[in-house]
């Protein structure tokens, strides 16, 4: 038999893979990278083909999905996943990615962290999960809004547009009507200074339908810095079909090739690691659960700020908010607060109760002064379970879900966010709608990290009774609380590879 493909073999090159990679290629391990994607799509492409879709696809029908989920890439990247992946969904819309940098060709690229309180059911320490937060943060770029060019600490910064500045001005000078409300600058991944091959934000405003300055963090970006490495390989077009243990594991791709490593690195994406670990789990009858956020939009209007154009922004969140609901440690909502003068008129129009002239019309009187907030709820408010589809064999569906008396509990916050609205001269508009479960595409907890039994990992990620298969993608997340997840996912996996890249053996010559 020949030797080993590499030290460690990572499925995937969104995020999750290219956090793994950075601490084991930096020690010597070798690495390689199998990735359902390839290159094509890269940001070369011209403003008309990214906006209108290569095939026009932005012209088909509007499916009632967010803005974000109906460009032309957005489009590309949901159809191909739900074509070839196996996984269908019931009340779920089953969003991810078989695209060269995952998901992370589409995100909102909006960061939270999380504190010593978010992880107190975790297995590790806050000041571990630190350390990666730092590392992940220089080395993607994170940039804050504010209402003035540079902070006073010299940290970087873009400007908040006007209306987000006004709501923001109202907070500050307004007591708050519940005193947990919080309001402030959203951070962003996104670049306010140059970096080699990133270019910084010009404020052009078309961040939905893929930066083409480089400016918002995409995974595929680092892919050109880890082939830099000799320890490093990269292959595209190479789905993994399965995984078999034999003193190692051998990894299979759908165009019939294998790969064997004493260790393989999962960093599929949730759903997709599903799918290659259905036959490693004993998934019954009930399912196995998978924590998502159920996510609220709400339609905003600022009457201060009517007939007032936009001033040059990006078009991802501006404003970031959180709210308590309960006593619980994550019993609190996290939100962002975008102007909608900066994203695409189309989705808003087919909305209106008017006819399009009339609606466009009316949507370029009023458009500087709408808002979006789009409110998160922390996984335990779902209940989505992942089946085996028992008429098709390999495939999985989805069932989504709430838990039990949400219905109850979103009531509750919408009128502890009216108070809010109120007080920063916002009014409600008619519309607020609760997202179909996935469409958060906020994912976690199917394979948490310190639990016993066949679903769970160690601090390491590792599968139990399964070695040395680890996981780092947001499947290992234990519980998913409110806050945006995928800095926390690249943080995990940073931290995992590098307890892996210290206690493997000698590295590779
Ligand atoms: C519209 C949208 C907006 C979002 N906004 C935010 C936000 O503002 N903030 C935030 O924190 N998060 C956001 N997210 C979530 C974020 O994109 C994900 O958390 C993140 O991309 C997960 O990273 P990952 O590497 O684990 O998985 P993915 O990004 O899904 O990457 C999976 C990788 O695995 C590969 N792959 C999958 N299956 C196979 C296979 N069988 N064989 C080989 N390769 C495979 C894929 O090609 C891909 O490279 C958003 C997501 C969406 C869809
Ligand atoms: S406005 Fe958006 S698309 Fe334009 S450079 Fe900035 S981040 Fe990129």
């Amino acid at each position: 038999m020949n030797g080993p493909d590499a030290d460690f073999i990572i499925i995937g090159s969104g995020p999750a893979g290219v956090s793994a990679a950075f601490p084991l290629i930096a020690a010597g391990r070798r690495v390689l990278m199998l990735d359902a994607g390839n290159d094509v799509g890269s940001r070369d492409e011209s403003r008309s083909v990214r906006v209108l879709g290569g095939d026009l696809e932005s012209l088909r029908a509007d499916d009632g999905s967010s803005p974000k989920l109906q460009t032309p890439v957005s489009r590309g990247i949901r159809e191909r996943f739900q074509g070839e992946s196996g996984i269908g969904g019931v009340g779920f819309m089953p969003i991810g990615s078989l695209a060269r940098g995952g998901l992370s060709n589409i995100w909102g690229a909006q960061i939270s962290y999380l504190d010593a309180d978010d992880i107190a059911n975790w297995p590790i320490d806050i000041a571990s999960l630190q350390k990666s937060y730092e590392r992940i943060s220089e080395r993607i770029g994170i940039s804050r809004n504010a209402d003035f060019n540079r902070s006073a600490e010299g940290e970087s910064v873009l400007p908040l547009g006007a209306t987000a500045a006004y709501v923001l001005h109202r907070h500050r000078v307004a007591k708050p009507a519940n005193g947990s409300f919080r309001l402030f600058p959203a951070v962003n991944a996104i670049l306010s200074d140059s970096r080699p091959g990133r270019a910084a934000c010009d404020l052009g405003g078309d961040c939905l339908y893929g930066c083409p300055n480089g400016a918002i963090y995409n995974s595929r970006q680092d892919l050109l810095s880890l082939r830099k490495s000799p320890h490093f390989r990269l292959l595209d077009n190479m789905r993994a079909v399965s995984l078999t243990h034999n003193a190692g594991w051998t990894v299979r791709t759908a165009d019939g090739s294998s790969f064997f490593a004493p260790r393989i690195i999962l960093a599929a994406g949730v759903l997709g690691t599903a799918a290659l670990l259905a036959d490693h789990l004993p998934i019954e009858e009930q399912g196995l659960r998978l924590l998502n956020s159920p996510t609220l939009a709400i339609p905003l209007l600022s009457p201060q700020r009517l007939l007032r154009s936009s001033t040059p922004t990006h078009s991802l969140a501006q404003l970031g908010l959180s709210l308590r609901y309960g006593d619980g440690i994550s019993d609190y909502v996290t939100g962002a607060i975008y102007e909608v003068g900066s994203l695409p008129a189309q989705n808003f129009i087919n909305r209106m109760p008017l006819g399009r002239s009339a609606g466009r019309a009316a949507f370029e009187r009023i458009a500087g002064s709408l808002l979006v907030a789009t409110i998160y709820y922390p996984g335990d408010q779902s209940r989505s379970y992942i089946h085996r589809d028992a008429a098709a064999e390999k495939s999985l569906t989805i069932h989504g879900g709430f838990a039990e008396g949400f219905d109850i509990l979103a009531e509750a916050l919408k009128r502890a966010l009216r108070r809010e609205w109120k007080r920063l001269g916002l009014i409600q508009l008619p519309g607020a709608s609760l997202a179909e479960p996935g469409v958060d595409a906020h994912f976690a907890g199917t394979l948490p990290m310190g639990a016993s039994g066949p679903f769970g990992t160690s601090a390491d990620g590792e599968l139990n009774f399964h070695p040395g298969l680890h996981i780092v993608d947001g499947s290992i997340i234990p519980d998913l609380s409110s806050k945006y997840i995928t800095m926390t996912i690249m943080a995990n996996a940073d931290r995992i590879a590098h307890r892996l890249a210290e206690t493997e053996a000698k590295p590779a010559s």
